[in-house]
């Protein structure tokens, strides 16, 4: 009780617990997380926390996935960096976060750079048109190609 009265006269900072059995981090969380003033990390070591004290803290449970590290330290630092980089100002273009992979349920689409031709390996050619809008269209066809080969569990929450 001493505990929920400090957090609420303290603004109420949400309280993060880093635990295997917590919900599985993404990007929906990480951009949830980024809208918050305060965050509490909290890491467990050996057999994790005390489930009381999570109770009183109102923890929220977060795995960052299916497989068991030694501490919750490096969670914390996935968390961080996963949020951080949504924070304004983190990244030089805005435009690059909202063209990344899980934006809208895809995964992103190739990325080439110079020179033209890599060891008789090509950029597709479209990339080199300087049509926008074709260069756009072929981007959200290669988006979809890719996410329904590698990762078609995305595809159910698809917004186009
Ligand atoms: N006995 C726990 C279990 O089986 O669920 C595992 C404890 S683990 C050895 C020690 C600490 O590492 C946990 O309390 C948690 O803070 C952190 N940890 C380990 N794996 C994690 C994961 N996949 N996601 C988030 N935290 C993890």
């Amino acid at each position: 009780a001493i505990i929920k009265k400090n957090r609420a006269v303290k603004r109420n900072p949400r309280i993060i617990l880093f635990s295997p059995r917590g919900r599985k981090f993404d990007q929906v969380i990480a951009k949830n997380l980024s809208k918050e003033k305060h965050l509490i990390l909290i890491c467990g070591r050996y057999e994790g926390i005390d489930e009381r004290l999570s109770e009183l803290l109102l923890a929220e449970e977060l795995s960052i996935g299916d497989y068991i590290l030694t501490g919750g330290e490096l969670p914390a630092m996935v968390v961080t960096d996963a949020v951080t980089r949504l924070l304004k100002g983190a990244l030089g273009n805005i435009e690059s976060a909202e063209a990344e992979s899980f934006e809208k349920n895809l995964l992103e689409h190739p990325h080439y750079t110079r020179p033209a031709d890599f060891m008789g390996k090509k950029i597709p050619k479209v990339l080199l048109s300087g049509d926008h809008n074709k260069i756009a269209a072929w981007r959200k066809l290669e988006s979809a190609r890719i996410t329904k080969i590698r990762r078609q569990d995305l595809l159910k929450g698809f917004k186009s």
